[in-house]
């Protein structure tokens, strides 16, 4: 598995659907999953910018991992966010037969992801709710970070400025480096 971190903004979503595109991998996405639920009380959680519950979440991965158990590689995009969905990634890797082989974190600036933000306009796009977002994951994202890399999980850092043709070039060098394409 190939986990995607970064901000909102980053270019996670886009750059996983064009690599597990590319690779005829799955791409797996609980932000989108959640969308999907149509549910009104986790489309309220959502639309504030606060995560849903843990449960939650990691019953939809769960169900996720279940349906693409076929595929020969699966990206992860914005799973894990917390640290108990961490644990959890971890600990069921054996039963669904799924192991984190690479981090891949796309790093961005403030103002780029502001401009990347207010161009996609979502609902939960709003600059108070895009600051409670980024809080969030700074927080919570050096905590999962410490605990992969005490589980042996490489973390590579990559500058996602510029084109998708470049980020995605940059994406597969990595990739390759770590004998995974
Ligand atoms: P995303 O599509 O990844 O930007 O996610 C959109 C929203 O879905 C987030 O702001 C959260 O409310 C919710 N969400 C997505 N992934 C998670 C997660 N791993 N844990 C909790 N909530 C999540």
């Amino acid at each position: 598995m190939i986990v995607f971190f970064g901000p909102a903004g980053a270019g996670k979503s886009t750059q996983g659907q064009i690599l597990a595109d590319a690779y005829n991998w799955s791409w797996i996405s609980p932000g989108q999953l959640l969308r999907e639920s149509l549910d009104v009380e986790l489309m309220e959680v959502m639309k504030k910018g606060k995560l849903v519950s843990p449960e939650k979440v990691n019953e939809l991965m769960g169900n996720a991992l279940v349906c693409n158990q076929n595929s020969t590689n699966v990206i992860l995009d914005g799973f894990p966010r917390q640290l108990v969905q961490a644990h959890w990634l971890i600990e069921n890797g054996p039963k669904y037969n799924r192991f984190v082989d690479l981090v891949i974190m796309l790093e961005i600036s403030k103002p780029e992801l502001f401009k990347r933000l207010h161009a996609r306009g979502r609902i939960d796009d709003t600059p108070e709710i895009i600051d409670e977002r980024i809080k969030l994951y700074e927080q919570e994202i050096s905590l999962i970070v410490d605990y992969f890399i005490k589980n042996g999980i490489k973390i590579v850092h990559i500058n996602g400025a510029g084109t998708v043709d470049e980020v995605h070039d940059r994406i597969i060098k990595e990739l390759a480096v770590c004998n995974l394409v």
